[in-house]
Order: structure tokens, then C-alpha cells, then sequence
């Protein structure tokens, strides 16, 4: 008997359970398509929307960086690990945002767990959304404030958490998730901020799918809903559709100045490689320029769509370039992925605990490195796969 078999034991029933899995292994970038086992694979399973993962601007401005700069920051950000390039790449998100300040953090979930537990309190109250991201439900567990939970999208059950609740406490901070990751629905905003203010309560969205995909040039959730000014913690993140790696709190000077003194991961983590930051800041320059990436992440998205509903699958309720096909029990759902793979198109299968039971999925994700070929392609090898599963008729 060994000090560790109790984990042994706990790997060995995710095997009975059937949840075990291993890891795919690239042997390339991440792009419109992948290199996995020596074969090319059409890729419909990355956050890289704008398809900025592989770019040539910004390897070329990482490149530069590590001439300059070097490949690590050396430091928290605190002590010696600021430089002008994070400088500038806040400056630089702060004006794409259209918001007053941002403060970068190594990663949309460091940002999170670091944010949440710095804005709140004792004697404060945090309602969230039902179906909130993992890191937003960790950062509330940090946070020593009192919690509450809303059922999804209700904005019925939301006024009646705060006009039961909202007496009792000093601060009151109503946190939700843009875009909705499993769906791809979005939050109802418009409805969120305007029982914020009547109920005097605080609003924090964490956009890190709608960043780089809704609004202009992908400004995000609260551009498409026109309501600069009126969120106060607005979450970005830097490693999905911005291509490379981190995450950000777009908000007003005050709250900058505060988290640079208590966000745990500003204080206790190393700041980003320089390469990274370098290559962000040529991603936001790219959008500021043009709109030609998220026009083309939607237009794929349209056509893809499209394509799936009118061989009779069923799309869910997205409402953004994220695309559900809704498979049903666990088991088939793993094996509608497999088969697609076999065919050279990998579309990760999600089951439960991650979604409901017998609401498995294959959640497609389309980027703007699509060639309109890579879709029907993908369209062709879905419509086989389906007849061949029952699926579809
Ligand atoms: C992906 C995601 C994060 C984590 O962002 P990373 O930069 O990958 O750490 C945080 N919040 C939401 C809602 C996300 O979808």
C-alpha cells in the first residue's frame, strides 16, 4: 500500500465511470485546422475566434518583444515586473473598451479569483448568475462576502433576491456572465443594469466570450447593448477571441488604483512574458483598424449554421458564434465526437457534470480563419456522421 493509491483509486473510478479521458496533442499551432497524430484536421474546437492565435502581426511584435524585453517579466508586477509594454497595452484596451481604465492580469480566470475578493466584504452580499464560469464561482468563494444565486438568465428570481435581501446589506454586487459558454446565449444586460439601479446594487460582467465577438470590432457584450458607462467591473479576456493569453478589468481610475494594492495575483504572481503582452497589444491595434475579423467570424458563423439547421440538427438557443448540437445521452454524444474526428473534423463532446444529463452536446466553434471550403467540408462530414447515428433523418 502506497501513501498515494487513495488518488490511484479516484483516477480508477473516473476509468468505471466512463470520464476518463487523455489529452489530444498538437503538433502545430492552433488554427483553422490542426496537426494531431500526423494527420490535418479541421478545427472547430478553439476560443480563437478571430483566428489571432497564429498571426503573423502579432508573432511578429512577440518576436520584437523578446529582443527588447526578454521572455520573462521577471517580477510581480508590483516590484519589477511592470514595463511600458503593459503600460501601453492598458492604454491601448482602455480606448478599444471605450471605458476610463484597465488593469491587466496574467489570465481571465487569475483575474477573477483576484478581482472579486478585492471589491467586496464582510457585510456585502454577491448575487450570481445560476450558470456563472468556474473562475467566477471560485472567486466568490473567496470572497468573505454573503452569497446568493439566481436562477439563469431570471430576471424575476434576480428582483426578488434584491428586494428581499438588498436592506441587509452595504454593498451589493450582481455578477454574470456576458455570453453563456455551454449555449452561447447572452445575459440580459439592458434588464440586469436597469435592477441595479433601482435596486442601488453594483454589476459585474465577465465578457470573456462576448470580447472580440459582439459589438464594434468585437468591443464586447455591453458595446452590442450600447451601455458604455453603465457596468462597473467589466471582465475581458486576452486568450480567447484576442488570440494570445490574460485577462482585464475595464472600470473607472479608483478601482485600478485599488486592485493594483490588494488583487492577490498583481501581489503574489509574476507578471506576463513580454511576448505575450506585445502580441495582445498588436491584436487590439488590428481591431482598432478594422472590423474585417469579426465580420468574418460572423459570416462563417451564419453559414455554418445555417448548413447544420437545414440538415435538421438542433442548434440550441445561441445566439453568438458559439454552436451547440445537441446530441442527447452521454454515451452518444461521446461517440458523434469520435466519429467526427475519425472523419478529420475535431468537435469536443460535452456531458455531464459540465451541462445537464441527457443534454449532451458537440459544441462547434467557428473562427474567422475558416475558409467557407473548411465549413462545407465539416458541414458534409457532420450530415454522414449524423444519418450514421441517428441523429438526423
Ligand atoms: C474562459 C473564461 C475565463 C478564463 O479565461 P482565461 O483567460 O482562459 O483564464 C473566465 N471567464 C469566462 C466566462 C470564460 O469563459
Amino acid at each position: 500500500m502506497g501513501k498515494l493509491d487513495y488518488i490511484e483509486r479516484w483516477v480508477q473510478e473516473l476509468k468505471e465511470e466512463g470520464v476518463y479521458r487523455t489529452l489530444p496533442v498538437l503538433e502545430g499551432a492552433c488554427d483553422a485546422h490542426i496537426q494531431l497524430e500526423g494527420r490535418d484536421i479541421i478545427n472547430l474546437s478553439s476560443n480563437n475566434y478571430l483566428g489571432l492565435a497564429n498571426h503573423p502581426r502579432l508573432k511578429d511584435a512577440a518576436k520584437e518583444a523578446i529582443e527588447r524585453f526578454g521572455v520573462g517579466a521577471g517580477s510581480v508586477r508590483t516590484i519589477v515586473g511592470n514595463n511600458t509594454l503593459l503600460e501601453k497595452l492598458e492604454d491601448t484596451l482602455a480606448t478599444f473598451k471605450e471605458e476610463e481604465a484597465v488593469i491587466c492580469f496574467q489570465s481571465g480566470l487569475n483575474c477573477n479569483i483576484g478581482t472579486i475578493q478585492a471589491i467586496v466584504n464582510k457585510g456585502d452580499l454577491i448575487i450570481s448568475d445560476a450558470l456563472n464560469h468556474a473562475s467566477i464561482i471560485d472567486g466568490v468563494r473567496l470572497s468573505k462576502a454573503d452569497k446568493a444565486v439566481y436562477r439563469h438568465n431570471d430576471m424575476a428570481h434576480l428582483e426578488e433576491i434584491l428586494s428581499t435581501r438588498r436592506k441587509d446589506y452595504q454593498t451589493v454586487l450582481i455578477i454574470t456572465d456576458g455570453v453563456f459558454s455551454m449555449d452561447g446565449d447572452l445575459a440580459p444586460l439592458p434588464d440586469i443594469v436597469k435592477l441595479a439601479k433601482q435596486y442601488d446594487a453594483l454589476t459585474y460582467v465577465d465578457d470573456a466570450h462576448g470580447s472580440g465577438v459582439l459589438g464594434r470590432s468585437g468591443r464586447g457584450t455591453i458595446d452590442h447593448f450600447g451601455l458604455h458607462g453603465e457596468v462597473d467591473f467589466i471582465i475581458g479576456t486576452l486568450s480567447k477571441a484576442i488570440g494570445v493569453v490574460g485577462g482585464y478589468v475595464a472600470t473607472k481610475n479608483p478601482v485600478k488604483e485599488w486592485l493594483l494594492h490588494r488583487a492577490r495575483p498583481l501581489l503574489f504572481s509574476t507578471a506576463p512574458p513580454p511576448a505575450a503582452t506585445a502580441a495582445t497589444i498588436a491584436a487590439v491595434e488590428l481591431l482598432l483598424e478594422t472590423e474585417a475579423y469579426t465580420k468574418k467570424l460572423w459570416d462563417n458563423a451564419r453559414h455554418f449554421k445555417a448548413g447544420l439547421e437545414k440538415l435538421g440538427f438542433d442548434i440550441g438557443i445561441s445566439q453568438t458564434p458559439i454552436t451547440p448540437v445537441m446530441i442527447g445521452s452521454e454515451a452518444k454524444t461521446m461517440a458523434f465526437s469520435k466519429a467526427l474526428l475519425e472523419a478529420g473534423v475535431f468537435v469536443s463532446g460535452i456531458v455531464f457534470p459540465t451541462v445537464p444529463k441527457e443534454t449532451g452536446r458537440v459544441r462547434a466553434m467557428v473562427s474567422a480563419a475558416h475558409s467557407i471550403e473548411d465549413l462545407d467540408r465539416a458541414i458534409h462530414v457532420f450530415s454522414e456522421v449524423g444519418k450514421a447515428l441517428g441523429v438526423i433523418a
